[in-house]
């Protein structure tokens, strides 16, 4: 097999920096994995491809790990993607999926990136990795350090979920849970970087667990038999997965892979707790203003400030979609009400992009034919806090 990435790019001023060195950001800002997707395309047929073993590793020319190195995985499955009708109804569409990420290791799609980004850390020799999160990315950084023998440390707000910071240490990560913000985390990561040598794992700070992310899209166009569905709901923080799937679906086109041109609309779907995407995006601004006093209990998308933030702009805008807000305090019901009409656990972050499905389809902006995907992107079961609820006791005979 050969290696197909040419070089690593600059998002903010296209910069090019060689793909044999370990490259993190520039200005601050994230970097692009570049492919020679004609090469890919004289190579690689498209059919023969979705034949090999199941999971995102079989997308291997458009991944940046060289030909000679394997990959720290944990067995990423290809995720199943679930029609949702009667939730479809409920929410005034007739072809709703799911995509199902609940099952990847640890439980949510953070594992996409991770298989990538620890991958790679290792091929360059990397013995020790930070960062700052949310939650789940903490998780599947410490599960993926453990598979690869290297030390993790993580640094969590300390409202983390307490399944978060419990999975992490259970792994053998050095956790920290911190007085404040993930930007303050994120602080503490980059100030020890120098003393420590650490590679600092934050999102869109290294290149690599977007290519993660991008087998989001890949897989989708393949479940679909490549003609992509007319809109996709995302539950947005960092953004890796809006930018990465928007990515997958630019390079598919390019490898002349989809049989229609007509590409999804994104949809960023935030809570009104935490929507410095849905802001800017409403104010026609390239970059974000951090968002203050930022609470929600979908912690996987509350992040006030992302680096990548002109990166999903760019994205909503490029693909003719929107970004939607949905009250935070209607989250744990459509958690509910989505989780019983379907029977797959729906994550708090998911049922924000039930509310905003409802909102769009009430608004005309999806109308009830269309194909839509929403992405469940971690298990319920990892919001304790949020899933609590008082259960009977047993006292000899069924109440009412
Ligand atoms: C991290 C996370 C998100 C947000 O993902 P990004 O791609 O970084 O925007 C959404 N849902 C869950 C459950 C998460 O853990």
């Amino acid at each position: 097999m050969s290696y197909y990435v040419t070089h690593l790019e600059s998002a903010i001023d296209g910069t090019h920096f060689p793909p044999d060195q370990l490259h993190t950001t520039h200005s601050g800002r994230p970097l692009w994995v570049r492919y020679d997707l004609e090469a890919v395309r004289r190579s690689v047929d498209r059919d023969q491809l979705i034949r090999r073993p199941s999971g995102l590793w079989r997308y291997r020319e458009l991944l940046p790990l060289p030909p000679g190195h394997e990959p720290v995985t944990l067995g990423e499955t290809i995720t199943p993607l679930l029609p949702a009708g009667e939730l479809g109804r409920l929410c005034g569409v007739q072809n709703l999926w799911i995509k199902d990420e609940s099952r990847l290791p640890g439980g949510t799609f953070k594992s996409r990136g991770m298989t990538l980004a620890i991958s790679m850390a290792r091929r360059f020799g990397v013995k020790r990795v930070a960062l700052p999160t949310a939650g789940n990315a903490g998780g599947a950084a410490a599960l993926y350090a453990a598979a690869a023998g290297m030390e993790a440390f993580v640094f969590m707000p300390d409202d983390t979920p307490a399944v978060n910071q419990y999975e992490a240490a259970l792994a053998g990560a050095r956790v920290y849970r911190v007085r404040g913000l993930i930007s303050d985390c994120g602080n503490i990561v980059r100030s020890l970087q120098h003393e420590t040598g650490w590679l600092d794992l934050s999102t869109l700070r290294e290149p690599y667990r977007l290519e993660g992310k991008k087998t989001m899209g890949l897989e989708l166009a393949e479940q679909f038999q490549w003609r992509l569905p007319d809109v996709i709901l995302y539950p947005t923080g960092g953004g890796t997965g809006l930018i990465g799937m928007w990515k997958a679906f630019q390079e598919l086109s390019t490898l002349g892979w989809l049989n229609s041109e007509k590409l999804p609309r994104m949809v960023a779907v935030q809570s009104d707790g935490c929507c410095p995407i849905v802001r800017a995006f409403q104010r026609g601004e390239r970059f974000a203003q951090p968002f203050p006093n930022a609470h929600t209990i979908a912690s996987g998308i509350r992040v006030p400030s992302a680096v990548g933030d002109f990166m999903m702009l760019d994205t909503l805008r490029a693909s003719q979609g929107t970004a939607v807000a949905v009250p935070e305090a209607s989250i744990p019901d459509w958690m509910r009400i989505a989780t019983r009409l379907t029977g797959i656990p729906i994550c708090p972050e998911a049922a924000a992009c039930v509310g905003a499905l409802q909102k769009l389809a009430a608004e005309g902006w999806i109308h009830p034919e269309e194909h839509v995907v929403l992405f469940n992107t971690a298990t319920a079961l990892k919001y304790v806090e949020t899933i609590q609820t008082p259960i009977p006791e047993w006292k000899g005979k069924l109440e009412r």
